[in-house]
Protein backbone atom coordinates (compact mmCIF):
# COMPACT_ATOMS: atom_id res chain seq x y z
CA UNK A 1 0.00 0.00 0.00
CA UNK A 2 2.94 2.64 0.73
CA UNK A 3 3.79 1.73 -2.59
CA UNK A 4 0.93 4.19 -4.09
CA UNK A 5 1.95 7.78 -5.11
CA UNK A 6 -1.25 9.76 -3.48
CA UNK A 7 -3.12 9.86 -6.91
CA UNK A 8 -3.55 6.02 -6.34
CA UNK A 9 -4.17 6.82 -2.83
CA UNK A 10 -7.04 8.83 -3.72
CA UNK A 11 -8.45 6.57 -6.80
CA UNK A 12 -8.22 3.44 -4.66
CA UNK A 13 -10.31 5.13 -2.00
CA UNK A 14 -12.67 6.83 -4.42
CA UNK A 15 -12.86 3.29 -6.23
CA UNK A 16 -13.28 1.40 -2.52
CA UNK A 17 -10.26 -0.75 -3.04
CA UNK A 18 -8.97 0.18 0.71
CA UNK A 19 -10.44 2.59 3.54
CA UNK A 20 -9.12 5.97 5.23
CA UNK A 21 -8.56 3.91 8.32
CA UNK A 22 -7.16 1.43 6.63
CA UNK A 23 -4.27 3.34 4.64
CA UNK A 24 -3.96 5.62 7.82
CA UNK A 25 -3.52 2.48 10.33
CA UNK A 26 -0.94 1.33 7.53
CA UNK A 27 1.24 4.15 7.44
CA UNK A 28 0.94 4.82 11.34
CA UNK A 29 2.58 0.55 11.46
CA UNK A 30 4.71 1.77 9.27
CA UNK A 31 6.26 5.11 11.39
CA UNK A 32 5.97 3.00 14.37
CA UNK A 33 8.24 0.38 13.19
CA UNK A 34 10.55 2.79 10.83
CA UNK A 35 11.00 6.28 12.67
CA UNK A 36 13.03 5.29 15.77
CA UNK A 37 15.91 4.60 12.91
CA UNK A 38 15.37 8.01 11.29
CA UNK A 39 13.70 10.58 13.42
CA UNK A 40 11.23 12.00 11.18
CA UNK A 41 8.86 13.38 13.58
CA UNK A 42 8.62 15.72 16.29
CA UNK A 43 5.03 14.86 17.47
CA UNK A 44 2.90 11.62 16.03
CA UNK A 45 -1.13 12.42 16.30
CA UNK A 46 -2.49 8.79 15.83
CA UNK A 47 -5.58 8.89 18.26
CA UNK A 48 -6.81 11.77 16.28
CA UNK A 49 -5.84 10.21 12.60
CA UNK A 50 -7.61 7.17 13.74
CA UNK A 51 -10.53 9.25 14.60
CA UNK A 52 -10.34 11.80 11.29
CA UNK A 53 -10.20 8.83 9.36
CA UNK A 54 -12.96 7.46 10.57
CA UNK A 55 -14.89 10.52 9.87
CA UNK A 56 -13.44 10.99 5.83
CA UNK A 57 -14.77 7.17 5.43
CA UNK A 58 -17.99 8.36 6.75
CA UNK A 59 -18.00 11.54 4.96
CA UNK A 60 -17.06 9.38 1.53
CA UNK A 61 -19.76 7.05 2.14
CA UNK A 62 -22.37 9.88 2.09
CA UNK A 63 -20.40 11.49 -1.53
CA UNK A 64 -18.27 13.82 -0.09
CA UNK A 65 -15.57 14.10 -2.84
CA UNK A 66 -13.23 16.50 -1.36
CA UNK A 67 -10.00 16.79 -3.24
CA UNK A 68 -7.78 14.39 -0.32
CA UNK A 69 -10.59 13.29 1.70
CA UNK A 70 -9.25 10.76 3.90
CA UNK A 71 -5.86 10.56 2.61
CA UNK A 72 -2.86 10.86 5.20
CA UNK A 73 -0.01 13.40 5.40
CA UNK A 74 2.21 14.88 7.65
CA UNK A 75 2.88 18.69 8.68
CA UNK A 76 6.29 20.13 9.23
CA UNK A 77 6.60 21.55 12.69
CA UNK A 78 6.70 25.23 11.49
CA UNK A 79 2.77 25.21 11.01
CA UNK A 80 0.46 26.17 14.07
CA UNK A 81 -1.80 23.49 14.38
CA UNK A 82 -4.91 24.21 17.02
CA UNK A 83 -3.95 22.11 19.84
CA UNK A 84 -1.24 20.17 19.03
CA UNK A 85 2.47 20.97 20.39
CA UNK A 86 4.20 23.19 17.33
CA UNK A 87 7.57 23.82 18.07
CA UNK A 88 9.54 24.91 14.80
CA UNK A 89 12.09 22.36 16.08
CA UNK A 90 13.59 24.60 18.76
CA UNK A 91 13.46 24.27 22.60
CA UNK A 92 11.99 27.64 22.32
CA UNK A 93 8.30 26.20 21.76
CA UNK A 94 9.07 23.16 23.00
CA UNK A 95 6.00 23.53 25.63
CA UNK A 96 4.08 25.64 23.18
CA UNK A 97 0.55 23.98 21.91
CA UNK A 98 -0.69 26.41 19.21
CA UNK A 99 -4.35 27.88 19.73
CA UNK A 100 -5.15 28.31 16.48
CA UNK A 101 -4.05 26.21 12.85
CA UNK A 102 -2.27 27.83 10.12
CA UNK A 103 -4.24 28.59 6.62
CA UNK A 104 -2.08 25.76 4.88
CA UNK A 105 -3.50 23.20 7.43
CA UNK A 106 -7.04 24.72 7.44
CA UNK A 107 -7.04 24.40 3.60
CA UNK A 108 -5.11 20.93 3.65
CA UNK A 109 -8.41 19.87 6.38
CA UNK A 110 -11.23 21.46 4.37
CA UNK A 111 -9.93 19.19 1.50
CA UNK A 112 -9.61 16.37 4.22
CA UNK A 113 -6.04 14.97 4.75
CA UNK A 114 -5.31 12.99 8.00
CA UNK A 115 -2.04 14.72 9.41
CA UNK A 116 -0.50 11.75 11.25
CA UNK A 117 1.80 14.05 12.93
CA UNK A 118 4.16 17.17 12.34
CA UNK A 119 7.53 16.41 11.23
CA UNK A 120 11.13 17.18 12.30
CA UNK A 121 13.18 20.02 11.19
CA UNK A 122 15.93 22.81 11.58
CA UNK A 123 15.35 24.95 14.28
CA UNK A 124 13.42 27.47 12.96
CA UNK A 125 14.18 26.52 9.42
CA UNK A 126 17.74 27.62 9.38
CA UNK A 127 19.57 25.00 8.43
CA UNK A 128 20.45 22.65 5.44
CA UNK A 129 20.46 19.69 7.14
CA UNK A 130 18.19 19.05 9.88
CA UNK A 131 21.25 19.07 12.21
CA UNK A 132 20.04 22.65 14.79
CA UNK A 133 16.70 20.34 15.50
CA UNK A 134 16.39 20.45 19.14
CA UNK A 135 15.03 17.05 18.95
CA UNK A 136 18.44 15.82 17.21
CA UNK A 137 19.08 15.34 13.50
CA UNK A 138 16.66 13.26 10.74
CA UNK A 139 18.86 10.43 9.28
CA UNK A 140 18.95 9.97 5.11
CA UNK A 141 17.07 6.96 4.64
CA UNK A 142 19.32 6.03 1.56
CA UNK A 143 22.26 5.89 4.25
CA UNK A 144 21.33 6.99 7.56
CA UNK A 145 24.90 7.84 8.40
CA UNK A 146 24.12 10.79 6.34
CA UNK A 147 21.66 14.10 6.95
CA UNK A 148 18.40 14.41 4.73
CA UNK A 149 19.20 17.87 3.83
CA UNK A 150 17.00 20.37 5.84
CA UNK A 151 15.14 22.60 6.79
CA UNK A 152 12.28 20.06 5.94
CA UNK A 153 14.80 17.05 6.47
CA UNK A 154 12.11 15.10 8.36
CA UNK A 155 8.83 15.62 5.85
CA UNK A 156 11.80 14.85 3.02
CA UNK A 157 13.07 11.85 4.79
CA UNK A 158 9.57 10.68 6.06
CA UNK A 159 8.14 10.65 1.85
CA UNK A 160 11.14 9.26 0.95
CA UNK A 161 11.14 6.05 3.66
CA UNK A 162 7.35 5.93 2.62
CA UNK A 163 6.17 6.51 5.90
CA UNK A 164 3.52 9.02 4.67
CA UNK A 165 2.70 9.39 0.99
CA UNK A 166 2.79 13.12 1.23
CA UNK A 167 3.95 16.28 3.52
CA UNK A 168 4.45 20.04 3.37
CA UNK A 169 7.62 21.86 3.74
CA UNK A 170 8.56 25.56 3.60
CA UNK A 171 11.54 26.86 1.35
CA UNK A 172 13.23 30.20 2.34
CA UNK A 173 16.30 29.46 0.64
CA UNK A 174 15.95 25.78 -0.59
CA UNK A 175 14.43 23.98 2.66
CA UNK A 176 12.32 21.95 0.33
CA UNK A 177 14.11 21.51 -2.61
CA UNK A 178 17.48 20.98 -1.32
CA UNK A 179 16.18 17.96 1.01
CA UNK A 180 14.18 16.93 -1.89
CA UNK A 181 16.87 16.34 -3.45
CA UNK A 182 18.84 14.51 -1.22
CA UNK A 183 16.32 12.41 -0.48
CA UNK A 184 15.09 11.37 -3.74
CA UNK A 185 11.69 12.96 -4.02
CA UNK A 186 10.31 15.92 -5.79
CA UNK A 187 9.35 19.09 -3.92
CA UNK A 188 7.75 22.47 -4.65
CA UNK A 189 8.58 25.86 -4.39
CA UNK A 190 5.58 27.99 -5.31
CA UNK A 191 6.02 31.25 -6.20
CA UNK A 192 6.23 34.17 -3.40
CA UNK A 193 2.27 34.98 -2.12
CA UNK A 194 0.74 31.82 -3.70
CA UNK A 195 0.46 30.17 -0.35
CA UNK A 196 -1.07 32.10 2.89
CA UNK A 197 2.01 32.38 5.89
CA UNK A 198 -0.55 32.61 8.41
CA UNK A 199 0.39 30.79 10.89
CA UNK A 200 3.93 29.51 9.76
CA UNK A 201 5.96 30.56 11.95
CA UNK A 202 8.24 33.00 10.35
CA UNK A 203 12.04 32.83 9.66
CA UNK A 204 12.23 35.16 6.66
CA UNK A 205 9.16 36.72 5.85
CA UNK A 206 9.76 37.67 2.32
CA UNK A 207 11.48 35.24 1.54
CA UNK A 208 9.35 32.29 3.11
CA UNK A 209 6.87 29.89 1.22
CA UNK A 210 5.02 26.49 2.21
CA UNK A 211 4.98 23.89 -0.44
CA UNK A 212 4.42 20.32 -0.95
CA UNK A 213 6.69 17.09 -0.99
CA UNK A 214 5.68 13.54 -2.33
CA UNK A 215 6.84 11.07 -4.75
CA UNK A 216 5.58 12.28 -7.26
CA UNK A 217 5.41 16.05 -9.69
CA UNK A 218 1.48 15.33 -9.93
CA UNK A 219 0.98 14.55 -6.26
CA UNK A 220 3.01 17.78 -5.62
CA UNK A 221 -0.07 19.24 -7.90
CA UNK A 222 -2.35 18.24 -5.89
CA UNK A 223 -1.25 19.00 -2.33
CA UNK A 224 -0.64 22.12 -3.84
CA UNK A 225 -4.18 22.84 -5.00
CA UNK A 226 -5.42 22.15 -1.33
CA UNK A 227 -2.61 24.38 0.20
CA UNK A 228 -2.67 27.57 -1.57
CA UNK A 229 -5.42 30.41 -1.91
CA UNK A 230 -6.01 33.61 -1.01
CA UNK A 231 -5.42 34.80 2.48
CA UNK A 232 -6.54 38.28 3.71
CA UNK A 233 -4.77 37.18 6.81
CA UNK A 234 -1.58 37.16 4.90
CA UNK A 235 -0.58 40.95 3.64
CA UNK A 236 1.55 39.37 1.07
CA UNK A 237 -1.24 36.78 0.03
CA UNK A 238 -1.63 37.36 -3.90
CA UNK A 239 -5.11 37.39 -4.89
CA UNK A 240 -5.68 35.68 -8.27
CA UNK A 241 -8.11 32.64 -8.66
CA UNK A 242 -6.62 29.27 -8.62
CA UNK A 243 -5.64 27.48 -11.72
CA UNK A 244 -5.95 23.61 -11.71
CA UNK A 245 -2.25 23.12 -11.42
CA UNK A 246 -2.39 19.44 -12.72
CA UNK A 247 -4.20 20.54 -15.82
CA UNK A 248 -1.29 20.68 -18.28
CA UNK A 249 0.21 17.42 -16.88
CA UNK A 250 -0.15 15.11 -20.05
CA UNK A 251 1.12 18.77 -22.48
CA UNK A 252 3.70 17.27 -24.90
CA UNK A 253 7.29 19.35 -24.02
CA UNK A 254 8.50 19.15 -27.77
CA UNK A 255 9.05 22.95 -28.79
CA UNK A 256 9.84 24.02 -25.39
CA UNK A 257 13.26 25.70 -24.66
CA UNK A 258 15.06 25.24 -21.43
CA UNK A 259 17.55 27.27 -20.20
CA UNK A 260 20.71 26.64 -18.74
CA UNK A 261 22.51 29.45 -16.80
CA UNK A 262 26.47 29.24 -17.34
CA UNK A 263 26.66 30.37 -13.95
CA UNK A 264 25.46 27.35 -12.34
CA UNK A 265 27.67 24.33 -14.20
CA UNK A 266 31.07 26.09 -12.71
CA UNK A 267 33.22 24.96 -10.33
CA UNK A 268 32.09 23.59 -6.84
CA UNK A 269 29.60 21.27 -8.77
CA UNK A 270 30.15 17.65 -7.68
CA UNK A 271 31.30 16.04 -11.54
CA UNK A 272 29.42 12.94 -10.71
CA UNK A 273 26.21 14.90 -9.82
CA UNK A 274 27.11 17.35 -13.21
CA UNK A 275 26.91 14.27 -14.96
CA UNK A 276 23.28 12.87 -13.68
CA UNK A 277 21.96 16.22 -14.48
CA UNK A 278 23.35 15.99 -17.95
CA UNK A 279 21.33 12.52 -18.68
CA UNK A 280 18.01 14.84 -17.19
CA UNK A 281 18.79 16.74 -19.82
CA UNK A 282 19.33 14.15 -22.70
CA UNK A 283 15.68 12.69 -21.30
CA UNK A 284 14.23 16.50 -21.93
CA UNK A 285 16.29 16.20 -25.56
CA UNK A 286 14.52 13.08 -26.21
CA UNK A 287 10.72 15.23 -25.13
CA UNK A 288 11.60 17.71 -27.85
CA UNK A 289 12.92 20.52 -25.24
CA UNK A 290 15.66 23.04 -26.92
CA UNK A 291 18.40 23.91 -24.94
CA UNK A 292 20.20 26.92 -24.86
CA UNK A 293 23.22 28.42 -22.62
CA UNK A 294 21.92 31.61 -20.83
CA UNK A 295 23.56 33.99 -18.33
CA UNK A 296 22.27 35.61 -15.07
CA UNK A 297 25.44 37.15 -14.15
CA UNK A 298 24.38 38.62 -10.63
CA UNK A 299 23.76 34.70 -9.50
CA UNK A 300 27.45 35.06 -7.89
CA UNK A 301 25.67 37.36 -5.06
CA UNK A 302 22.84 35.48 -4.00
CA UNK A 303 24.12 33.57 -1.48
CA UNK A 304 26.15 36.76 0.39
CA UNK A 305 22.73 38.95 -0.68
CA UNK A 306 20.68 35.68 1.05
CA UNK A 307 22.52 35.65 4.40
CA UNK A 308 22.63 39.64 4.99
CA UNK A 309 18.68 39.34 4.05
CA UNK A 310 17.97 36.28 6.21
CA UNK A 311 19.19 37.33 9.23
CA UNK A 312 18.04 40.68 9.27
CA UNK A 313 14.97 39.68 9.03
CA UNK A 314 15.32 36.66 11.47
CA UNK A 315 16.41 38.86 14.21
CA UNK A 316 13.27 41.21 13.95
CA UNK A 317 10.86 38.00 13.12
CA UNK A 318 12.63 35.95 16.53
CA UNK A 319 12.49 39.19 18.91
CA UNK A 320 8.87 38.33 19.77
CA UNK A 321 10.62 35.23 21.73
CA UNK A 322 11.21 36.91 25.30
CA UNK A 323 9.86 34.57 27.86
CA UNK A 324 6.83 36.90 28.74
CA UNK A 325 4.32 35.96 26.36
CA UNK A 326 4.36 32.05 25.44
CA UNK A 327 7.38 29.54 24.79
CA UNK A 328 10.47 29.00 27.36
CA UNK A 329 10.76 31.20 30.30
CA UNK A 330 14.02 30.85 32.52
CA UNK A 331 13.39 29.97 35.87
CA UNK A 332 16.63 31.61 36.49
CA UNK A 333 15.77 35.26 36.10
CA UNK A 334 15.95 37.72 38.88
CA UNK A 335 14.62 40.52 37.25
CA UNK A 336 13.29 41.32 33.56
CA UNK A 337 16.17 42.21 31.49
CA UNK A 338 17.65 38.84 32.81
CA UNK A 339 14.38 37.07 32.50
CA UNK A 340 14.81 38.42 28.46
CA UNK A 341 18.95 37.48 28.09
CA UNK A 342 18.34 34.06 29.64
CA UNK A 343 15.57 33.06 28.14
CA UNK A 344 16.88 33.49 25.00
CA UNK A 345 20.24 32.33 25.98
CA UNK A 346 18.70 29.04 27.12
CA UNK A 347 15.32 28.53 24.29
CA UNK A 348 17.66 29.39 21.08
CA UNK A 349 20.72 26.77 19.84
CA UNK A 350 23.34 28.04 18.12
CA UNK A 351 22.92 28.52 14.54
CA UNK A 352 20.05 30.86 15.28
CA UNK A 353 21.98 33.02 17.78
CA UNK A 354 24.16 33.07 15.35
CA UNK A 355 21.79 34.35 12.36
CA UNK A 356 20.17 37.03 15.32
CA UNK A 357 23.44 38.64 15.45
CA UNK A 358 24.66 38.94 11.76
CA UNK A 359 20.94 40.55 11.31
CA UNK A 360 21.19 42.63 14.77
CA UNK A 361 24.47 43.76 13.05
CA UNK A 362 23.64 44.37 9.38
CA UNK A 363 20.23 46.25 10.72
CA UNK A 364 22.42 48.40 13.17
CA UNK A 365 22.26 52.18 12.74
CA UNK A 366 25.43 52.89 10.62
CA UNK A 367 25.57 49.65 8.42
CA UNK A 368 22.02 49.25 7.59
CA UNK A 369 23.08 51.21 4.62
CA UNK A 370 26.00 49.19 4.11
CA UNK A 371 24.76 46.27 4.06
CA UNK A 372 21.00 45.66 4.44
CA UNK A 373 19.84 48.33 2.05
CA UNK A 374 22.81 46.93 -0.51
CA UNK A 375 21.46 43.51 -0.05
CA UNK A 376 18.48 44.81 -1.32
CA UNK A 377 19.60 46.50 -4.32
CA UNK A 378 21.23 43.15 -5.76
CA UNK A 379 18.20 41.52 -4.80
CA UNK A 380 16.48 43.86 -7.45
CA UNK A 381 19.55 42.62 -10.24
CA UNK A 382 19.29 39.28 -9.13
CA UNK A 383 15.38 39.15 -9.66
CA UNK A 384 15.92 41.14 -13.05
CA UNK A 385 18.57 38.58 -14.65
CA UNK A 386 16.00 36.26 -14.40
CA UNK A 387 13.26 38.69 -15.80
CA UNK A 388 15.35 38.91 -19.05
CA UNK A 389 16.09 35.53 -18.59
CA UNK A 390 12.24 34.13 -19.08
CA UNK A 391 11.80 36.79 -22.38
CA UNK A 392 13.97 33.56 -23.58
CA UNK A 393 13.68 30.66 -22.34
CA UNK A 394 10.35 28.94 -21.00
CA UNK A 395 11.93 27.64 -18.11
CA UNK A 396 15.65 26.88 -16.66
CA UNK A 397 17.12 23.89 -15.50
CA UNK A 398 20.12 23.57 -13.20
CA UNK A 399 21.40 20.90 -10.28
CA UNK A 400 19.34 21.22 -7.07
CA UNK A 401 22.31 20.97 -4.66
CA UNK A 402 26.10 20.66 -5.21
CA UNK A 403 26.88 16.98 -3.87
CA UNK A 404 24.51 14.22 -2.36
CA UNK A 405 23.88 13.75 1.17
CA UNK A 406 26.86 14.36 3.56
CA UNK A 407 27.57 12.69 6.40
CA UNK A 408 26.37 13.46 9.89
CA UNK A 409 28.32 16.18 11.66
CA UNK A 410 30.44 16.47 8.04
CA UNK A 411 29.67 20.38 7.87
CA UNK A 412 28.46 21.06 11.61
CA UNK A 413 31.41 22.92 12.08
CA UNK A 414 31.83 24.70 8.93
CA UNK A 415 28.60 27.19 8.77
CA UNK A 416 30.03 28.40 5.23
CA UNK A 417 30.34 25.21 3.42
CA UNK A 418 26.51 24.32 4.96
CA UNK A 419 25.23 27.93 3.45
CA UNK A 420 26.88 26.78 0.22
CA UNK A 421 24.39 24.02 -0.43
CA UNK A 422 21.67 26.32 -1.24
CA UNK A 423 23.82 27.87 -4.03
CA UNK A 424 21.28 26.64 -6.95
CA UNK A 425 18.55 27.37 -4.69
CA UNK A 426 18.71 30.53 -3.08
CA UNK A 427 18.48 33.05 -5.50
CA UNK A 428 14.90 31.42 -6.64
CA UNK A 429 13.50 32.62 -3.08
CA UNK A 430 15.12 36.21 -3.76
CA UNK A 431 13.16 36.94 -7.05
CA UNK A 432 9.95 34.86 -5.72
CA UNK A 433 10.03 32.39 -8.60
CA UNK A 434 8.47 29.02 -9.00
CA UNK A 435 10.87 25.94 -8.95
CA UNK A 436 10.79 22.03 -8.57
CA UNK A 437 13.33 19.52 -7.34
CA UNK A 438 12.95 16.32 -9.41
CA UNK A 439 14.59 12.96 -8.50
CA UNK A 440 17.68 12.63 -11.55
CA UNK A 441 19.43 9.75 -10.55
CA UNK A 442 21.76 7.99 -8.04
CA UNK A 443 25.56 8.90 -7.20
CA UNK A 444 26.57 5.40 -5.57
CA UNK A 445 23.10 5.05 -4.35
CA UNK A 446 22.17 8.34 -2.89
CA UNK A 447 20.01 10.27 -4.52
CA UNK A 448 20.66 13.34 -6.95
CA UNK A 449 17.91 16.00 -7.68
CA UNK A 450 17.60 18.05 -11.04
CA UNK A 451 15.82 21.50 -10.54
CA UNK A 452 13.42 23.59 -13.19
CA UNK A 453 13.07 27.19 -12.21
CA UNK A 454 10.00 28.86 -13.72
CA UNK A 455 8.62 32.40 -13.97
CA UNK A 456 6.06 33.43 -11.26
CA UNK A 457 2.99 31.77 -11.32
CA UNK A 458 4.77 28.75 -13.74
CA UNK A 459 3.47 25.82 -11.54
CA UNK A 460 1.17 24.47 -13.97
CA UNK A 461 4.24 24.56 -16.27
CA UNK A 462 6.90 23.07 -13.92
CA UNK A 463 4.68 20.50 -12.98
CA UNK A 464 3.97 19.54 -16.80
CA UNK A 465 7.58 19.53 -16.88
CA UNK A 466 8.31 17.46 -13.84
CA UNK A 467 5.54 14.49 -15.02
CA UNK A 468 6.69 14.38 -18.17
CA UNK A 469 10.27 14.03 -17.12
CA UNK A 470 8.77 11.04 -14.65
CA UNK A 471 6.73 9.06 -17.24
CA UNK A 472 10.50 8.82 -18.95
CA UNK A 473 12.45 7.82 -15.65
CA UNK A 474 11.88 5.61 -12.72
CA UNK A 475 14.49 7.75 -9.95
CA UNK A 476 11.27 8.65 -8.00
CA UNK A 477 9.61 4.63 -8.21
CA UNK A 478 12.89 3.79 -6.22
CA UNK A 479 12.40 2.92 -2.99
CA UNK A 480 15.85 2.89 -0.08
CA UNK A 481 16.75 -0.45 1.00
CA UNK A 482 15.51 -1.81 4.42
CA UNK A 483 12.33 0.24 3.84
CA UNK A 484 10.23 -1.36 1.11
N1 LIG B 1 19.60 26.53 4.24
C1 LIG B 1 19.05 27.85 4.18
C2 LIG B 1 19.21 28.52 5.52
O1 LIG B 1 19.73 27.91 6.41
C3 LIG B 1 17.63 27.82 3.75
C4 LIG B 1 16.72 27.39 4.81
C5 LIG B 1 15.29 27.41 4.38
O2 LIG B 1 14.98 27.42 3.20
N2 LIG B 1 14.42 27.43 5.38
O3 LIG B 1 18.84 29.64 5.70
Amino acid sequence: MHQLTLRKIVDGLNQKEFSSQEIVSHYLDRIKKFDPQLNTFITLTPDIALKKAAEADALRAKGSNALLLGVPVAQKDIFCTDGIKTTCGSKMLDNFIAPYDATVVKNMNQAGVISLGKTNMDEFAMGSSNETSFYGPVKNPWNIQTVPGGSSGGSAAAVAAKLVPGATGTDTGGSIRQPAALCGITGLKPTYGLVSRYGMIAFASSLDQAGPMAQTAEDCGLLLQSMAGFDPLDSTSIEKPLPNFNAELTHPLKGKTFGLPKEFFQAGLDPHVAKIIDEAIGVFKNLGVNFKEISLPNLSHSVPVYYVVAPAECSSNLSRYDGVRFGHRSTKATNLEELYKLTRAEGFGSEVKRRIMIGTYALSSGYYDAYYLKAQKLREKIAHDFALAFKEVDLILSPTAPTTAFKLGAKSTDPLGMYLQDIYTIAVNLAGLAAISLPAGFVENMPVGVQLIGNHFSEPQLLNAGHQFQLHSDHHQKTPIGFE
